[in-house]
């Protein structure tokens, strides 16, 4: 398991608050990749370390056929804020398990079993997730995966209204490609997929473990395109960086779902950690905020950049860069020369996706270290 991009000269990061992150010799960097997005309200917010210090005190776990307070506070809390009508929770450990849950329980509610997904979507590692993911070099040698994909055109309705057929049982999509690039897709695609779904008795799902929770300026990307999914995932900040996933679904999709569970579903301490995130989320309006700061940095990468990016895209405070030559360099000069953490999408793709409380102090910073590396 290799493949860091610093590996060469790694830092050691030991210790992080907000937007920054600390190496053993106490240097400090600004965290624009915020470890893939798993800190929306920055480092070690100190609301989410005292939920859930004080859970750890009282019970790391209890099975979740006993019902415990923050497991069912959570269950509320984000049938609370989750698109309308989607308000059946299954809670599991990571980004990759949420999605394979969203596909059984899709195959499990429609009888079907072919699975509609994009090129260049990303949604996950484990077999079911990986199949539907695109690259081959995540694939290779793992094979055979779960049978039954197929892959369409991302933001091709035509393409997409061909492949989906009575045996479909779920088209799943990321509102918003992260991992493949950045890639934004219209309204009116994403509005003509579920369409082509419901017609077909397909499910819709939309995998927001990327652009969920405030990332794209609204709190899900599914209310920024008026789009309402049978199912939608979230993962990654959810419990601010301690491992947690969500499947959210429809009614007709959870009375059928079939027999499904995790030992660790909802356990106490990670329950408290992602009430506690979703609390300062909402009450410090974070995702208008990402919005606006959003904004900002892009309009100063145009301004002041314009001619040594190809382009700027993205919403919100997931962005992406494309530069003129290899990422990785960049990222490396970033890193080491300026103090500043970014992640790559591809090979010529800069990818922000910092904790939503960054201020334009802190955008203007990475501004001025993208100028100093692109000169
Ligand atoms: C990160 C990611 C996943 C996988 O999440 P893990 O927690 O790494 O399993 C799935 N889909 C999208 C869109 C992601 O960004």
């Amino acid at each position: 398991m290799s493949g860091f991009i610093f590996s060469e000269k790694p830092i050691r990061i030991d210790r992080g608050e907000g937007a920054y992150l600390y190496d053993t010799n106490g240097n400090e960097y600004l965290d624009f990749g915020a470890s893939y997005a798993c800190t929306p309200v920055g480092h070690c917010h100190p609301e989410v370390v005292d939920a859930a210090t004080t859970q750890l005190e009282d019970l790391f776990y209890v099975q979740a056929s006993y019902p415990h307070a923050a497991r069912t506070a959570l269950y509320e809390q984000l049938a609370d804020v989750a698109p309308v009508d989607i308000d059946n929770v299954w809670l599991c450990n990571s980004g990759t398990e949420a999605n394979e849950a969203a596909l059984k329980f899709a195959r499990h509610a429609t009888g079907r079993s072919k699975i509609v997904a994009t090129k260049r979507g990303f949604h996950g590692r484990t077999m079911g997730a990986l199949a539907a993911t695109w690259k081959d070099k995540y694939k290779e040698g793992f094979g055979p995966l779960a049978g039954d994909f197929e892959f369409v055109e991302y933001g091709d309705s035509e393409a997409m209204a061909e492949a989906v057929d009575d045996d479909t049982a779920a088209v799943i999509i990321e509102p918003l490609q992260g991992e493949g690039g950045i890639n934004p897709v219209s309204k009116e695609y994403l509005q003509s997929v579920r369409v082509q779904t419901a017609t077909s008795g397909a499910a819709l799902i939309l995998d927001e473990i990327q652009t969920g929770l405030g990332r794209t300026g609204e709190l899900w990307a599914a209310d920024k395109y008026d789009v309402v999914p049978d199912v939608l995932t979230t993962a990654k900040g959810l419990a601010s960086g301690l491992p947690m996933g969500a499947t959210l679904c429809r009614d007709w999709i959870a009375e059928d779902s079939g027999n499904h569970g995790s030992t660790f579903s909802g356990g106490p301490v990670v329950s408290a950690a992602a009430g506690a995130t979703l609390d300062v989320l909402e009450r410090e309006s974070l995702p208008a905020h990402a919005a606006e700061v959003g904004a900002y940095i892009r309009g100063q990468i145009e301004d002041r950049l314009g001619d040594d990016v190809r382009e700027v895209r993205g919403h919100g405070l997931m962005i992406g860069i494309e530069v003129k030559r290899g990422s990785n360099r960049l990222l490396r000069d970033l890193a080491l020369n300026h103090d500043v953490l970014a992640l790559p999408a591809g090979r010529t793709v800069l990818r922000l996706l910092p904790p939503l409380t960054i201020e334009r102090e802190h955008a203007d910073a990475f501004v001025d270290a993208l100028e100093a590396v692109l000169a």
